[in-house]
C-alpha cells in the first residue's frame, strides 16, 4: 500500500492484528494507561487505540508505552452522544485534542457526569449505605466519572460481587435511582470530530434490548454529515443488527471495525477478542486530517 493519509504520513506503517476500542483508568477501565498498552501487547495486538470516555487524558502515557512495546497507537476517544432517549457512543479517532469546540463539549459533559454521578449516589444512598466519598475512592484524578465508579463504590462495600451484578441492579434505570447525564446529539459529535481532523466510528451500534440501533434514516443522515463507519464485530452487537449494518456498509462504502471494548477487570471482554482488519485501520488513518498515528 504505503499511499499518503491526510496528514502525509504513510498508512501502512503498522501492522495488525488491531484492536481500536479499549479503555484506562482515565474513564472506566481498571488500569492506567501503560498497563492496558501491556495488556494489549500480551495479547498479541500490534496496533490498538485508546478510546476512553470523553477524555484524552490518557494519550500521552499511552503513546510512550505503546512505541516501548513496539505497537502502533491510534490516539482516540469514545464520546457520549444521545438521541432522544439512546445513548450513543462514538468512536473518535486522530483528531486535534486541543481543537477548541471540541474540547468545550467534552469538559462539560465530563462536568455533567461529576453532578451526575452525585445524584445517583444520593438517591442510592437512601436505601443503602453509600457516600460519594466511597466512589472517589474509586476513581483516579482526572477520570471521566461513570456508573462503573460507583459499581466499585457497591462493589467495596460488599453491596454486590462485581460491575455486572451492580448494572443488573442498583445501578439499572428501572431501580429507580438512575440520573442520565448531558450528551449532544449524534450530529453534534460528528460535526465537531469531523471538523477537528478526525474520523467517527458508531460503537457497538446495535445492542439488545432499550438501547437498540438509531433508525436507518437518523444513520443515512449521520453518514451524509460525515459519519465514516460502524463498529460490528463487538460482542453487544446482535446479529440480526449486524446483517442490517454490513448491508448499509457495502452500499455507501463505510469503514467496518472489529473490536474488544476491554475495560480491564471491569468487564470481561479481553484485548483482541474482536480486530480490524489492515484495510480498515489503514482507511481510518487515509481519511484523519487531525493527527497522524503515533509509530514505534
Ligand atoms: P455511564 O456512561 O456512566 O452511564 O456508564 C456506562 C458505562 O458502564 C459503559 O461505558 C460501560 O462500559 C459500562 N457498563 C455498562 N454495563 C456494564 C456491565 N454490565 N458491566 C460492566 N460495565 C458496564
Ligand atoms: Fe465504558
Ligand atoms: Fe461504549
Ligand atoms: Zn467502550
Amino acid at each position: 500500500m504505503g499511499e499518503l493519509g491526510g496528514t502525509g504520513i504513510p498508512a501502512q506503517r503498522f501492522s495488525g492484528p488491531s484492536d481500536l476500542h479499549l479503555h484506562s483508568a482515565r474513564s472506566d477501565g481498571t488500569e492506567p494507561p501503560a498497563d492496558v498498552m501491556a495488556s494489549a501487547h500480551r495479547h498479541g495486538l500490534r496496533t490498538v487505540a485508546l478510546t476512553d470516555h470523553d477524555t484524552t487524558a490518557g494519550w500521552a502515557e499511552a503513546a510512550e508505552a505503546a512505541v516501548s512495546l513496539g505497537m502502533t497507537l491510534l490516539p482516540g476517544m469514545e464520546f457520549s452522544a444521545k438521541h432522544e432517549w439512546r445513548s450513543v457512543h462514538m468512536l473518535s479517532y486522530l483528531f486535534d485534542p486541543d481543537d477548541a469546540a471540541l474540547r468545550a463539549e467534552t469538559d462539560r459533559i465530563r462536568g455533567d457526569r461529576i453532578g451526575r454521578a452525585e445524584r445517583i449516589v444520593r438517591n442510592i444512598s437512601r436505601d443503602y449505605d453509600l457516600t460519594w466519598d466511597d466512589v472517589l475512592a474509586q476513581t483516579t484524578e482526572d477520570a471521566t466519572v461513570g456508573r462503573p465508579h460507583i459499581a466499585d463504590a457497591l462493589v467495596a462495600r460488599g453491596l454486590v460481587r462485581d460491575r455486572g451484578e451492580a448494572f443488573d441492579g442498583i445501578l439499572h434505570p428501572r431501580e429507580g435511582y438512575y440520573e442520565p447525564h448531558y450528551a449532544p446529539a449524534p450530529h453534534r459529535v460528528v460535526e465537531l470530530v469531523t471538523r477537528a481532523g478526525g474520523v467517527v466510528i458508531i460503537a457497538h451500534p446495535t445492542p439488545s434490548g432499550r438501547a437498540r440501533m438509531l433508525p436507518e434514516p437518523v444513520i443515512h443522515d449521520l453518514i451524509d454529515a460525515g459519519l465514516a463507519g460502524f463498529e460490528i464485530d463487538h460482542r453487544e452487537n446482535t446479529e440480526a443488527g449486524k446483517r442490517i449494518l454490513r448491508r448499509i456498509a457495502a452500499d455507501r462504502d463505510l469503514i467496518v471495525t472489529g473490536s474488544s471494548d476491554y475495560h480491564g477487570r471491569g468487564k470481561p471482554n479481553l484485548p483482541g477478542e474482536n480486530t480490524t482488519t489492515d484495510e480498515m485501520v489503514a482507511r481510518i488513518i487515509e481519511r484523519a486530517t487531525g493527527i497522524a498515528p503515533v509509530y514505534p
